[in-house]
């Protein structure tokens, strides 16, 4: 079984379970690669990480039709985001033609899904060149039109299919068409998800229903805002959270520390106490920063220092500081579960991605020391990459905001509609 079964309450089928032979399937992939200006492709990790549900249907025989969208077109055609570059990509990794449609529906479109034959991959259009992806089901419920539109978008894409496949991690949070109206209107067609999603499901859904203890959640990043619902549902569930980065300042400001020019939400202060008499009502330890590395401005390589305690006015933090690092690896040390999401300072711009990094290297020696670690995407796992450290964590997620959507507990509806295992 699926063990995401006991966190969410489901234990989902997987492409594994379908015998895809002769059949078409329609499969939901994160293509959203980075592009340089002249569109070529900068990274292909997001291309390899769905090879292995693609060959396993290729290799049964499935035709298969992939779909995803590429950044922000906003329901037009713009050429700089076609995903005909992934297309030529993918037929390089996988050793055979992608066929490439240059239309997500359509007349021409769905000829050339019937002409698919067994073992044949066929990659759609970008899906956000139609605005009828990304209307939301909230929308589409007040809005009789827009629900016809969103079902007509999506009655197209189904049509061309036997087997709906989602293995799309990135946006599994979302109810765009492709995600959530396409495999409503398939009811009674296989719809399952593929490997990518099992994956990410097994390690966030284990982690939080059955954790190793001691168990530590890192926290970091700009806004408190983005993440009170993460701690709000981890205090009840980990021993120990650490908060570094730009959030921290709301919850020092909170406690009556000076914190100069630091970025700071003041209309979340209160909300910030909140958490913390929460996190001392359930025993979860919350650990902040003592002291920090400030700048007067922040650019490449400003003249810095390091300010313990508070922070003098016209300082600003931008790391954590030396006790601070130390403070936060001790007590990464000896955690047997670690998740952490965001970074500890402004980490794009050396050295005040010293904090992010030292953090890093205690999450991959408490992997080597037997914990099970998680990184929620986004840029924690970019500041992984960097350092060469991707081997060293359980678990990368390829999903920023769905990790962390998960991490709140919410329940993905797209998800959720999916077949599950008997
Ligand atoms: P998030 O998207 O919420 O994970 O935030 C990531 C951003 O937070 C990065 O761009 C960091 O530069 C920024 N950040 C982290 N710490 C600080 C800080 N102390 N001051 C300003 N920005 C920060």
């Amino acid at each position: 079984m699926n063990p995401v079964g006991a966190y969410t309450e489901m234990a989902k089928k997987t492409i594994a379970d379908v015998d895809v032979r002769g059949k078409k399937v329609l499969m939901r992939c994160d293509f959203n690669v980075p592009l340089d200006d002249e569109c070529n492709i900068t990274s292909d990790d997001r291309i390899v990480k769905a090879l292995p549900t693609i060959r396993s249907i290729l290799d049964r025989g499935g035709a298969l039709i992939l779909m995803s969208h590429l950044g922000r077109p906003k329901g037009q055609r713009d050429d700089k985001l076609s995903l005909a570059p992934v297309a030529k990509r993918l037929s390089e990794l996988l050793g055979q033609d992608v066929v490439f449609s240059e239309d997500c529906i359509g007349p021409k479109t769905k000829a050339k899904a019937q002409a698919l034959k067994n073992g044949d991959c066929m990659l759609l259009e970008n899906l956000r060149f139609y605005k009828e992806e990304t209307i939301k089901d909230k929308a589409a419920k007040e809005d009789a039109q827009l629900r016809q539109a969103k079902d007509d978008f999506a009655q197209q894409l189904a049509d061309m299919a036997d087997v709906y496949v989602d293995d799309a991690f990135g946006t599994a949070h979302r109810d765009n068409a492709s995600m959530y109206t396409v495999p409503t209107v398939m009811e009674g067609k296989p719809r399952v998800i593929g490997f990518l999603i099992e994956k990410e499901l097994k390690f966030l859904g284990q982690i939080l229903s059955e954790p190793d203890r001691p168990f530590v959640a890192i926290l970091g990043g700009a806004k408190v805002s983005d993440k009170i619902g993460v701690i709000e549902n981890l205090v009840s569930k980990v021993d120990r959270i650490i908060i570094g980065g730009a959030m921290a300042y709301t919850f020092l400001k909170g406690r009556g520390k000076n914190i100069g020019n630091s970025l700071c939400e003041n209309d979340f202060i209160d909300k910030a106490l909140a958490l913390l008499d929460q996190a001392a009502e359930a025993d979860c330890e919350v650990v902040l920063p003592v002291d920090h590395r400030v700048v007067r401005e922040l650019k490449p390589h400003a003249p810095h220092r390091v300010a313990v305690g508070d922070v003098d006015p016209g300082w600003q933090a931008v790391d954590i500081g030396p006790l601070a690092v130390k403070a936060f690896t001790d007590k990464i040390a000896g955690a047997k579960t670690v998740v952490w999401n965001g970074p500890m300072g402004v980490f794009e711009m050396p050295p005040f991605d010293e904090g992010t990094k030292e953090v890093a290297l205690a999450v991959a020696k408490a992997t080597d020391d037997g914990a099970g670690t998680i990184i929620g995407g986004g840029d924690s796992a970019s500041a992984v990459k960097k350092l060469g450290l991707e081997s060293k964590i359980t678990h990368i997620s390829t999903g920023g905001g769905a990790s962390l959507e998960f991490l709140e507990g919410k329940k993905f509806k797209c998800l959720a509609i999916l077949d599950e295992e008997e």
